[in-house]
């Protein structure tokens, strides 16, 4: 699905605005995985993808002129929705989200595509959708071929907008969100972290899809977003009407369709019962992480959204150990962002984080994330493809101006720069004599930067977690990436709902790596910190204390939770849980034996996972 609103191949049913008619009155529970805890009550509105059906429809001569009219008309109709959207999106999210729909709108005023859609209707005498439709493809096809890089990303642009002009010359009413005035649950087969980004506002309280994985970006962003979620519900769509009342459960990873009012008002106390357990985890703000016999451990804070800066203070982070720059991206997307915007960005962040870390990783597109919308690329295996620092030094204008950024940034705050996804040595190898090209050219300007600024790596890819001894005299921190170090080593696809039950983090292979990453970042003198998913897991937070790990990074509204299992464990009973897990052999005995120990040496037991 495309990044805007309502896009014309994804669009919400016509029932979602016309009187509902659900056909069903019984309440129904569905299961999935809660990905997002919390709990939203609505009305269901279902998103569906559709493929318009385009008919090549001969003309008559005299009918010409009125053709051209009706395409003029939608088109005009389209841009008029775009700006309008803009203006929306700007007040909601600010300009930096609103630049897309002023892009879309430029497309639309664009003579190369308008003026041969309508030499087409003339010259061939057929129905606008079908000059459309073959203008489209042709302008599709040209702009993959341009040698210029960034002209050949911009075919998900030209789709966009001629999509939705093709809605509108179809008559198809085009509806938005925001129209709808009560609180809804989107339901769809799958969202996109960009989809996922515009719910960030009423009428859309809560959401949840067929497909999906706990670590997929969708889920993250949900997280960020504080917005209930479930995923991994089969058939979802096709089970529930839209305006049936549903309750997303994202602690249990439930959905209640058609609640009796008694369950209402026992979901809606135990919304107060969650806020009310949330308001005293909180009390622990100011407290430092340490555990009973004085283990300081760093608690930071992973965003996407600069909105979230106000959440990694309010939890009590101290510093940001994920930045996910790549969402800058998104946001800006068809445009990109420029060096100013980077800079003043990371300076930002940098100052409000000070004198703790802010770590900014450079921009990991591709895989499933966010490629098609930003840089347009397709492929068949994308999350082994050009995804992380592979696409960051395919497409070096791009990374140069995120990096000459960062690099000025850098003399701010205590900013240290990161990269995704690096494979092995000679990947850093690369990446850092680009860094060394930037800084000798910022000299040469004359311009500020930090000469000692830290440059860090992701370790998530296996080869990478084998060979930290070796990365480490070439890194000046690691951080763990278990989203996707889970991914590669235990081969299943992090937002594939079919293999989440093999998702185990607690895995003995994935805790023989951690360990050995740990390790080896000891042994060189290097900070090891986890940004991965797994270090938010109250359970998994015990054993990674155990195999050393000092510094934890997550979404803000963990951090709590973290820190009083912090406080109240250990370290040394931590060590010794850790130890004895590693001679275990499966994840569930893993799992059971962690339980177990849990209980006996934490005496108020450990928080559950849905706090
Ligand atoms: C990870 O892989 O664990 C990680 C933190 O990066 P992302 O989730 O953005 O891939
Ligand atoms: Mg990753």
């Amino acid at each position: 699905m495309s990044s805007r609103l309502a896009p014309a191949n994804a669009m919400l049913t016509d029932r979602a605005t016309r009187p509902p008619v659900p056909t069903r009155k019984d309440v129904r529970t569905y299961k999935g995985f809660g990905v997002s805890p919390g709990i939203a009550i609505g009305r269901a509105v279902i998103i569906e993808r559709r493929e318009a059906s385009v008919f090549r429809v001969p003309i008559r001569e005299e009918d010409v002129s009125s053709e051209v009219n009706r395409f003029l008309e939608s088109l005009e109709k389209t841009r008029e929705e775009l700006l309008e959207l803009k203006q929306k999106v700007s007040r909601s999210m600010g300009d930096e989200y609103a630049s897309i729909f002023e892009a879309h709108a430029m497309i639309v005023r664009d003579p190369s595509f308008t003026d041969k859609v309508i030499q087409k209707i003339e010259s061939e005498q057929v129905n606008a959708e079908w000059a459309l439709a073959e203008v489209q493809e042709e302008l599709q096809a040209r702009f993959q071929s341009f040698d210029d890089e960034y002209l050949r990303e911009r075919v998900a642009d030209v789709k966009d907008v001629a999509d939705r002009v093709q809605t509108n010359l179809q008559g198809i009413a085009h509806h938005e969100l925001s129209e709808i005035t009560h609180d809804v649950i989107i339901l769809a087969d799958d969202l996109t972290p960009s989809d996922t980004i515009h719910f960030n506002r009423r009428p859309v309280i809560g959401f949840a899809t067929e497909a999906g994985g706990r670590t997929s970006h969708t889920s993250i962003i949900a997280k960020s977003l504080f917005m209930p979620a479930v995923i991994g519900v089969p058939r979802l769509t096709k089970m529930i009407d839209n305006d049936e009342m549903v309750i997303v459960d994202g602690y249990e990873g439930t959905l209640i369709v058609n609640p009796t009012q008694a369950m209402i008002a026992e979901y809606q106390s135990r919304v107060l019962r969650h806020e009310e357990a949330e308001r005293r985890l909180l009390e622990n703000r100011a407290e430092p992480a340490v555990t009973k016999d004085n283990h300081r451990i760093a608690l930071q804070a992973n965003i996407e959204l600069v909105e979230e800066l106000k959440d990694a203070i309010r939890f009590g982070a101290e510093g940001i150990g994920l930045y996910r720059s790549e969402f800058l991206y998104i946001s800006k997307s068809p445009l990109l962002p420029t060096e100013e915007e980077h800079f003043q960005l990371y300076r930002s962040l940098a100052e409000a984080t000070a004198p703790h870390e802010c770590v900014i990783r450079t921009f990991d597109l591709g895989g499933r994330k966010l490629a098609r919308e930003v840089i347009g690329s397709k492929e068949d295996n994308p999350v082994l493809g050009l995804r992380g620092l592979r696409l960051c030094m395919k497409h070096v204008d791009m990374f140069k101006t995120q990096l000459r950024a960062l690099l000025r940034a850098s003399v701010f705050g205590n900013l240290k720069i990161m990269f995704p996804l690096v494979s092995g040595v000679q990947e850093l190898r690369q990446v850092k004599t680009l860094v060394r090209e930037i800084r000798r050219e910022l000299d040469e300007q004359g311009i500020a930067h930090n000469p000692n600024l830290k440059i860090g790596i992701m370790i998530e890819v296996p080869s990478a977690a084998m060979i930290a001894d070796i990365l480490a005299e070439e890194s000046d921190f690691f951080s763990i990436g278990t989203n996707d170090l889970i991914q590669y080593s235990l081969a299943i696809d992090r937002s594939n709902e079919n293999v989440s039950y093999l998702y185990e983090p607690l895995h003995p292979a994935l805790l023989r790596l951690i360990k050995g990453v740990i390790d080896a970042g000891k042994h060189a003198g290097i900070p090891v910190s986890m940004c991965g998913e797994m270090a938010s897991d109250p359970l998994y937070a015990v054993v990674l204390l155990g195999l050393g790990l000092e510094i934890f990074s997550m979404n803000p509204s963990s951090i709590p939770v973290i820190k009083n299992i912090v406080r109240s464990a250990r370290y040394r009973d931590c060590r010794r849980i850790a130890e004895l897990a590693l001679l275990k052999k499966t994840a569930q005995e893993i799992e059971e034996f962690v339980i177990e120990s849990v209980a006996t040496r934490f005496p108020e037991g450990l928080i559950s996972k849905a706090i």
